[in-house]
């Protein structure tokens, strides 16, 4: 059987960590099966659907660096991929059903269906939604009807005796009993449109798909369009609803957990090597004990087996270590491009939106060695080594003064220092940790009590990125500036 599935999103809203994790297992899938993986636009919903929201579907995808192989922006032998671009289909489709009496028109005005539906909730009626009023009207009053200027709705005539049953990849055998299902839903509005079951119903057959990967809240829709399929005599596909995704609290996953929007993610500095591999393992297990995965590892490992039936819980704290984990797996440059942004926004090289003169785009560069380590987002990054871009303010005298010394001491060793710069801007890391401790052997000093005024003099702190790269980022003649000025605000105390 030729493989393939879709993510089928409706553009009502920007593209968020559920959303995402459909369309990532959906591309595992297809990939690890060698199939195909499709992007269907519902959009349906003529009023809540957006271009805007259709054109932040195509950034994020962009952004995080996965594609389907069709879509409604590359095309695909069986398109269009809008459903809005479909819709005379979906009216044959549903008149077929009517012409096999699997469906039925209906005439009730709105004003009757919500008088019913408060009706019901006045008398907390255990059955609710439509009473199937019109589901006797002959065929020949309906057309007689239609033909008087009516329009009426098309609705899905389920056969009340039967159950439905089937077989979810994930979740095992499940059952409806029909007459416990939503009464008879609406397949097409009496303006023409269709609705999320019949739309969805028609084109996952059209389109071959063989696989629904979708989200758990679709559960209850499946007895729905299961019955379609058997009222078009269709096969249906394998459906595989995923397992939710929880806050830490259990509840599911909203704004009040945090961030849920790809966009904010992405303003927040995180990588999207690192939202992929999490959101990868929002219920599903690879292989125990490994935790980082490319996303080539991801799409030759995925396997439905490899799904849990239980929620995942998604923990920012989790996501965040993986932030850390790759930013330290880039190469300097590879950093800094995505960095740079970052920096310029926050003045590192002059007015905040200043970009940086090729000096300071070398220095910026050179300066992620220093702090990948040391921060788990990118925005983190400017604050980090501005003291590389502007000169700091010195401290004042105590912040110089390394334990049990006094100032006159800790003048002598920032002088010691100050000699030690020339050697050390040109010398690695280790050449130049030998060079130093050597002569804090010779001097008879301590090696900290050499370094960290030296350091206080070239970052404006104690607390600081490595000494060595900051020396040979600065270079001798600047780092010798900021010793001597340390220097002069040490005497005049
Ligand atoms: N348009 C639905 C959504 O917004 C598709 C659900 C499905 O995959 O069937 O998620
Ligand atoms: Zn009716």
């Amino acid at each position: 059987m030729e493989i393939r599935d879709r993510y089928a999103p409706s553009p009502t809203g920007l593209q968020h960590i559920g959303g995402v994790r459909t369309a990532l297992f959906n591309y595992l899938f297809a990939r690890s099966q060698g199939g195909a993986f499709i992007l269907r636009l519902e959009d349906t919903d003529r009023t809540r659907s957006d271009a805007a929201f259709v054109q932040n579907l195509y950034d994020t995808f962009t952004w995080l660096g996965f594609r389907w192989d069709e879509g409604p922006d590359r095309g695909g032998p069986v398109g269009p991929y809008i459903q809005s671009e479909r819709f005379a289909l979906y009216r044959a489709y549903a008149q077929a059903l009517i012409e096999k009496g699997a469906a039925y028109y209906c005439f009730c005005s709105a004003a009757r269906l919500d008088a019913l539906r408060a009706e019901q909730s006045l008398a907390h009626a255990k059955e609710t939604g439509y009473d199937r009023h019109c589901r006797t009207l002959s065929p020949a009053e309906a057309t007689a009807r239609i033909a008087a200027g009516e329009a009426p709705v098309i609705r899905l005539k389920i056969p009340l005796k039967e159950t439905t049953r089937f077989v979810d990849r994930l979740l095992g055998t499940i059952e409806w009993k029909n007459d416990a299902l939503t009464p008879d839903p609406v397949l097409l509005k009496s303006d023409g449109f269709p609705t999320y079951h019949l739309a969805n119903v028609v084109d996952d057959h059209l389109m071959g798909i063989s696989h629904v990967l979708r989200a758990q809240e679709w559960l209850p829709s499946t007895p729905l369009h299961l019955i379609l399929y058997q009222c078009f005599g269709w096969d249906p596909p394998v459906f595989c609803h995923l397992p939710m995704v929880l806050g830490l609290d259990g509840k599911k996953l909203s704004k009040r957990h945090g961030a849920t929007s790809i966009d904010e993610f992405r303003s927040q500095g995180y990588l999207p090597e690192a939202l992929i591999n999490y959101v990868a393992l929002l219920g599903a297990s690879y292989e125990e004990g490994k935790d980082l995965y490319t996303l080539d590892e991801l799409c030759s490992r995925f396997s439905l087996d490899k799904l849990n039936k239980a929620p995942a819980i998604f923990d920012y704290k989790k996501l965040t270590w993986y932030n850390d984990q790759y930013i330290r797996m880039k190469t300097d440059g590879d950093l800094a491009v995505l960095a740079l942004p970052y920096g310029v926004k926050a003045g590192l090289f002059g007015e905040p939106g200043t970009e940086p003169d090729p000096g300071q785009r070398a220095a910026f560069t050179a300066a992620m060695a220093l702090i990948k380590e040391r921060v788990s987002f990118l925005h983190e990054i400017p604050e980090k080594i501005r003291y590389l871009f502007t000169e700091p303010p010195v401290p004042s005298a105590s912040e110089f003064i390394p334990k049990k010394l006094d100032i006159s001491k800790t003048i002598a060793l920032l002088g010691m220092g100050r000699d030690l710069i020339e050697p050390l801007a040109v010398l690695g890391d280790a050449e130049a940790e030998a060079f130093i401790k050597e002569r804090a052997k010779q001097e008879g000093v301590k090696l900290g009590d050499l370094m960290m005024p030296l350091r206080v003099a070239l970052t404006g702190t104690r607390v600081s990125p490595p000494l060595f790269g900051t020396i040979r980022i600065l270079g001798a003649t600047r780092s010798g500036e900021r010793v001597n000025r340390a220097l002069a605000a040490l005497r005049g105390v």
